[in-house]
Formats: structure tokens, sequence, C-alpha cells
């Protein structure tokens, strides 16, 4: 194979023996220098960069983190639990939820802070009468995903409280006695400078009408390059206007405010690589496809599937069989038995085939699907064809490779059934 960024041919030898086929594979150096480079993001005075654990909630990639010195960002209640099962202190914890739930209110009083998502948390959490201070998201009217099902800003977005209900909430933690000291913005702002700008300025309006304020959280959405032909977000680049805004704000309102980003992506999305194994290759004549088969799929990777979105793909023959391979067109596809279970989509089109020039793959074959940190062990169709869920596997700095997940057992596949 060729130089493959973190795993060699004895690795993934060791890995089929030891954990079997598919497992992930995250790498530590990757994580922590990821961490670092977060750590870097320009910032006028205060900063505090969190994990949006989403992306991959694994607990020894949270130590990592944690190690890291980076704070949580969690999306549900029970996020919150992983995060502190796996060492964060509650005061390193914030949570954005779409499902605010009744028992929130005991991290609440332990020190677990809350970013309010709607006029109706505001009401609920009011009515808890904890007595504290709330972050509030709002929605700040523009966004910038890639398509509809990522973009996370905007009016088709559901995401934080509309920016023209501002004075509704303002009243709203009024009559409920909530001081509002940070406000956060997460439309995934993607790789544009100019975006990350605007959104920071529209931000720094909202913070204006909230004297109280002193933290302003932008959210994550930092895009990365899973194939060349995409562009990454440079976080110098993006963060530099960002900073001389919080300048300008504290000259006009005399108030030196803290910034905070939770990227999810960013952090993980390059760490990791998933190891299948080829288990069938099948053709439909000359007028079809060479298809080959994974033992893996939808069940572990549901982006292709999903947004028709781009992942490397590396066949990996035995080494003395590379130069017998050459090059033809293929589409890959999973074990799932569902014609939506593709790895090669076309672009931003999951319903396309769209075959790639791959060396050719034969029964047996290693085939590697890069760049598979985020979303991907965190957002899977999971158990579908009763698959067990997959392995995974942290290269350590010093090469050994550590499980970090066991695999499902069959055992635990159907522990909660009952059969009346
Ligand atoms: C998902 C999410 C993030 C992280 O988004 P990425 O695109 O993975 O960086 C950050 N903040 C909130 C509130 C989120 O929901």
């Amino acid at each position: 194979m060729k130089e493959h960024k973190f795993l060699t041919f004895d690795d993934l030898e060791q890995i089929r023996t030891e954990f079997g086929t598919p497992t992930y594979v995250y790498d530590e150096s990757i994580l922590r220098s990821n961490a670092q480079q977060l750590r870097a993001f320009p910032h006028a005075f205060d900063f505090f960069p969190r994990y949006a654990m989403k992306a991959a909630p694994t607990a020894a990639l949270l130590r990592i983190f944690n190690n890291e010195g980076l704070g949580i960002d969690a999306s549900s209640i029970h996020e919150v639990e992983r995060a502190i099962r796996a060492g964060f202190g509650t005061e390193s914890i914030s949570l954005s939820t779409q499902e605010l739930s009744e028992d929130f209110r005991f991290w609440a009083q332990d020190g677990v802070k809350i970013n309010l998502c709607s006029l109706s948390q505001i009401d609920r959490y009011g009515k808890w009468k904890l007595g504290e201070t709330v972050g509030l998201r709002f929605n700040p009217g523009t966004g910038s995903g890639g398509n509809n099902r990522t973009n996370v800003g905007g009016p088709s977005s559901s995401f934080g409280i509309w920016k023209d209900d501002l004075e509704t909430a303002k009243n709203l933690c009024k009559e409920n006695g909530l001081v509002v000291d940070r406000i956060h913005t997460h439309i995934g702002s993607g790789s544009d400078p100019e975006i990350w700008k605007k959104v920071a300025e529209m931000s720094l309006e909202i913070v204006r009408a909230f004297p109280s304020v002193h933290t302003l959280n932008l959210g994550g959405g930092f895009k990365v390059a899973r194939m060349a032909d995409e562009s990454a977000t440079d976080l110098q680049e993006i963060g530099q206007p960002v900073k001389a805004l919080f300048k300008e704000f504290a000259v006009t309102t005399n108030r030196e405010l803290k910034l905070e980003v939770e990227p999810g992506t960013f952090l993980v999305a390059h760490s990791c690589t998933l190891v299948t194994s080829v288990q069938d290759v099948t053709q439909t004549g000359s007028d079809g496809y060479r298809f080959i088969k994974l033992d893996s799929g939808m069940t572990e990777i549901l982006r292709p599937s999903l947004y028709g979105a781009q992942h490397p793909i590396h066949i990996c023959p035995e080494p003395g069989q590379v130069k017998f391979r050459e090059n033809t067109e293929q589409v890959v596809v999973g074990h799932c038995c569902e014609s939506g279970d593709l790895l090669t989509p076309a672009v931003n089109d999951p319903e396309t085939l769209s075959p790639r020039s791959l060396p050719r793959a034969e029964i047996g074959d290693f085939c590697l699907i890069d760049s598979v940190g985020a979303y991907c062990s965190s957002m899977t169709a999971k158990n579908y064809n009763s698959f067990p869920e997959a392995a995974e596997v942290l290269k350590k700095e010093d090469g050994d490779l550590a499980l970090i997940r066991k695999r499902q057992t069959f055992e635990q596949l159907i522990e909660n059934e009952v059969v009346p």
C-alpha cells in the first residue's frame, strides 16, 4: 500500500488478528496536535476551547482532550453524563440541547452550564428556580453549511432562538430571574473568513443587547478537507478578524469578552481510519459496474449515504500483491441489504453511484476509509441487519494499538429484548 498517514501494513494485520474488522483506529498524535492547534486560535482576551463531543464520544478520546485542556460541549444530558464519567469536571461542561430533560436540573446544580436554545427552554429552566446564570443560543439569521442538512443557521434551521425574538427572550429571562452571562451562536460557519467575520459581528450585536454577558461562544463548524479538492478552514485566518472585532468591542463598550469555540469535526475528523475487509466482489455486465463489498458500511459510516459525503478509500492487498493490481473504476458498497449503503456516491448526491479509480480489489484485501473520526462511529445505522457495533482502537504515541471500545457481542445486541 502507499504510505498511510499513520497505519502500517503490520498494524493492519495485527488489527485483523487481535480485534477483527471492521475496526475504527484513532491516532493519538493527530488528536493531540489538533487540540494544540485549536488552543492557538487567535483571541483578544480570555479564551476557552471546547470539544463538541457528539462527533466522537468514546471515553479514551475524551480523556485525551481533557488532558490537553479542552472543555466539553454536550448535546444531550446523556453526553453530560458520559463526559463526567470520563473525568471532566462539571464546570468544564456546557450543554446546548434540542431536548431539555427534567433531570438536567441536578447537573445544573452541580455546575454544568447551559445554553438555552428556545423560548420554551428559558421558561422551563426558569421554573426550576435555580437562580443560576445562563447562556442563550441564538440563530443570528444566516448560515453556511454545505447543504440544508448540515446548515445550522438561517431561517431553515430550527437551532437556537430566532434573532427577532431577542426582546422576548430578554423579557422571559427577566421574568424568571435568570441572568444571561453567555451568548452562543453555532451556525457551522465553515472555512470562509468573511462569513466568520459576519457571524462574529452579528453575534456581538446580540451581546451588546445583554450588558451582563461576558462570554461569546461562536460554536464549531470549521471545515476539514477530506478529499484533495476540498478546502479546509485555516484557524489563524478566520480567527484574526474575530480577534480584531473583540478588541473594537472592548474599546466601544469597555467589555473584554471571553471567546469560546467548540468544534467537533476539526478535532477528530482526520484522526481516524476505518479498517475493513473486502468480503465479496461482483459485476453487473458491460453497462454496469464492478462492486467491492466490504464487511462494513452504513453500520459504521453513514455520511456518504446521508449527505453524499466523500471519504478517501484505499485498497490494501498484501505488499507482494500491490504491483499486480491495476487501477480500475469500482463502486464501493457496504454489507447491508439496502441499495443506499454506498461508500462512493456522487458528491453531495447520495442517490447516484460514482465509481472510483482504485486498485482492482480482491476478496481478503484490506480496504481503509480515511477521515472517519467525526460523526461516523457516533452516527451510524447501528445494528441494522443485526451487525454488531464495531470495535475502536487507539494507536498510541508510542505506536502500540490499544483497544478503547470492544466489539459488541451477540448477547449485547439482543439483551434488551423481551418476549412477552
Ligand atoms: C455539532 C455542534 C458543534 C460542532 O460542530 P462541528 O461542525 O463538528 O465542528 C458545536 N456546537 C454545537 C452546539 C453543535 O451542535
